[in-house]
């Protein structure tokens, strides 16, 4: 099967350019076509031969998803994109604007094999397969183009893979994404603006290399230097094992013992996100055993509040925390010294949390 030309890093495209035995200048060309002009036809890259892109064409694909729905957002200024993949089947993607700032939220499967009992994409998207790295490239690239052409914004900034699955079990191709997304010659985004979300699955006793910390998750930040946030939601393990499986694995004190690993900059810390779920785990007592959980990790908070979806709903019995609940709950941490911000959830109104719009898409 030929290979999409995204799923390279730079020196294998390199490498293989060099193979066609065209001037060196070439190689340049066709990253400014794919990278910065976002061309995504061999034969419409009229800087080159016929031959060059026949030669390109024969050796390689290149795939980026397409896009089948674009959903702006009222609210906060957010766009959700519904992208098709070349096997037919939907992802998502989110473009978060800010002053200065352009981020996207990027997928990474489509699907989720964790089953998180509040999140759309594993309790009722199911797990389809993982994306190739090509794919995560591709929805910066269509996204990038589109964001461009509608003038919202000259480029993407900042890399955020909250869309959905879960990082740490397609670490193949999150790895070779992130490579190409900090390479100087390719997007050169600085690994500061890049941040993986886990849910946690990455603790495996023994997973580590030998030469490693013996953890995944702290072996893979250390080595990119990249922001790491974590879907810790739950404060204990039999309240997060229900809502969440993995924790049945991988139970929160593997997890905190693996953060501890990661060797963090003077100015870095780890976001901890916590989904806010009415009387279920946004107590007083909670914000206590949070504290107390985290007290020698450097930590900071977000608190999301729960996105409530109806089909979610019948799934599971919840509502999002009272504003009451989650400001006191904020104070709390905050008279601990934390730093603590409020996710005012990103568009709530176009089905934004995870995997609520592939979802409703397909549910139609
Ligand atoms: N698997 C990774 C990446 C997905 S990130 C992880 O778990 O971190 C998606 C984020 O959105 C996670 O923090 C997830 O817990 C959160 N989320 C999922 N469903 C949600 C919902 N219904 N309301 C609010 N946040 C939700």
């Amino acid at each position: 099967m030929k290979k999409n030309i995204l799923d390279l890093s730079f020196n294998e495209l390199k490498t293989a350019m060099l193979e066609f035995k065209f001037e060196k200048f070439r190689f340049t060309q066709l990253c400014d076509w794919i990278f910065k002009k976002h061309v995504f036809d061999f034969t419409k890259m009229t800087s080159f031969s016929k031959i060059l892109q026949a030669q390109l064409a024969e050796k390689f694909t290149l795939f980026v998803p397409s896009i089948d729905e674009v959903l702006a957002s009222k609210k906060d200024g957010s766009y959700k994109f519904l992208l098709k993949t070349h096997d037919g089947n939907l992802i998502e993607s989110i473009l978060m604007l800010a002053p200065g700032r352009a981020t996207i939220c990027v997928s990474c499967m489509i699907g989720c094999p964790l089953k998180c009992r509040f999140c759309a994409t594993g309790s009722e998207v199911g797990f389809i397969r993982k994306l190739y790295a090509g794919e995560i490239v591709g929805q910066f690239l269509v996204v990038e183009k589109y964001a461009q052409e509608h003038k919202l914004a000259d480029h993407i900034t900042n890399v955020v893979f909250m869309g959905m699955g879960e990082p740490f079990l397609n670490l193949d191709s999150v790895d070779r994404a992130i490579a190409t997304f900090t390479d100087e010659n390719l997007f050169g985004l600085s690994k500061s603006k890049i941040t993986v979300s886990t849910a946690g699955v990455g603790s495996t006793p023994g997973a580590g290399k030998a030469a490693g910390s013996g953890s995944v998750i702290a072996d893979f930040i250390n080595k990119y230097g990249v922001n790491l946030a974590v879907s810790l939601h739950f404060t204990n393990d039999a309240l997060r094992s229900e809502y969440m499986p993995v924790n049945k694995t991988f139970p929160l004190e593997k997890l905190v013992a693996d953060l501890k690993k990661i060797n963090l900059s003077k100015r870095d810390y780890i976001t901890i996100e916590y989904i806010m779920l009415a009387g279920i785990n946004d107590k007083l007592e909670h914000a206590k055993q949070l504290v107390k959980l985290l007290s020698s990790v450097k930590v900071k908070f977000n608190l999301i509040p729960y996105n409530p979806t109806d089909s979610l709903s019948k799934l599971i019995d919840a509502k999002p925390s009272s504003e009451k609940a989650i400001n006191d709950f904020a104070l709390y941490l905050k008279s601990k010294d934390f730093t603590v911000t409020v996710r005012r959830s990103h568009g709530v109104d176009i089905e934004g949390g995870c995997g609520q719009f592939a979802l409703k898409k397909r549910s139609k």
